[in-house]
């Protein structure tokens, strides 16, 4: 199954959009299916289960951070993490960027921007989101790129809602990417709402559910 759901959500989407297949929970046996589609991009959202992923797994997969990033478990992704994508602090930025220093690395990193109105949900605001993105103290820190923008909208039915939260952020997106072409990847849709955030400019979809089917805790 998972194989032939990676295929059919490959043929679907847009050529310029991107999946990270969210393997979390899974097994190494289902993400060894995934790969012999051609998938090279996987994400967790837990630092242990990662690395032990890492370990196990042929060395050309690229591994992605999707979870909220505690500061303290920065230093463990730094040696092989493609791109992490829920960075919400100047703080975090400084300790990517010494562990970048550390590893002779640039860290690549998407700001999460906060577009629910979910207290569950990370991420900073617009105003604290170009703050840091236009800082001084960033612009001097060589060891790490913010590469773009991550948000997760609303868990809802509600297609409005969810589009309207989508909207916002590609708006924001678009304003630092017409001034800065390397703020390039715009990280919104997952299973349930990914054909919206498509439609709404998404160049980076992360897929769980819908490749690897239902998890259990
Ligand atoms: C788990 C997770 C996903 C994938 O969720 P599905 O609904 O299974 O597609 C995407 N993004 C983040 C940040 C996640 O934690």
């Amino acid at each position: 199954m998972v194989n032939k759901n990676i295929l059919r959500i490959i043929s679907d989407i847009p050529e310029n959009v991107k999946l990270v297949a969210i393997s979390k929970t899974k097994s190494a046996e289902d993400i060894m299916m995934a790969y012999e589609t051609g998938q090279r991009v996987f994400g967790e959202n837990k630092i242990q289960e990662m690395s032990a992923k890492y370990e196990d797994l042929p060395k050309d997969i690229k591994w992605h951070m999707v979870g909220h990033v505690q500061s303290n478990k920065i230093k463990y992704m730094a040696p092989y993490v493609d791109l992490i994508h829920g960075i919400d602090s100047l703080k975090s930025i400084k300790i990517l960027n010494k562990e970048g220093v550390k590893n002779n690395r640039i860290l690549n990193c998407l700001l999460q921007l906060k577009i629910s109105k979910e207290e569950s949900k990370f991420g900073l605001g617009e105003k604290q989101f170009k703050e840091i993105i236009h800082s001084d103290e960033y612009k001097e820190m060589k060891n790490v790129k913010i590469k773009g923008l991550m948000a997760m909208a609303s868990n809802t039915n509600e297609k409005s809602i969810i589009r309207s939260e989508f909207v916002h952020a590609k708006k924001i997106f678009d304003e630092i990417n017409n001034r800065d072409k390397s703020f390039e990847i715009l990280s919104m849709g997952m299973s349930n709402d990914y054909k919206i955030a498509i439609e709404c400019g998404s160049n980076l979809i992360r897929l769980g559910s819908l490749i690897f089917g239902e998890r259990n805790y």
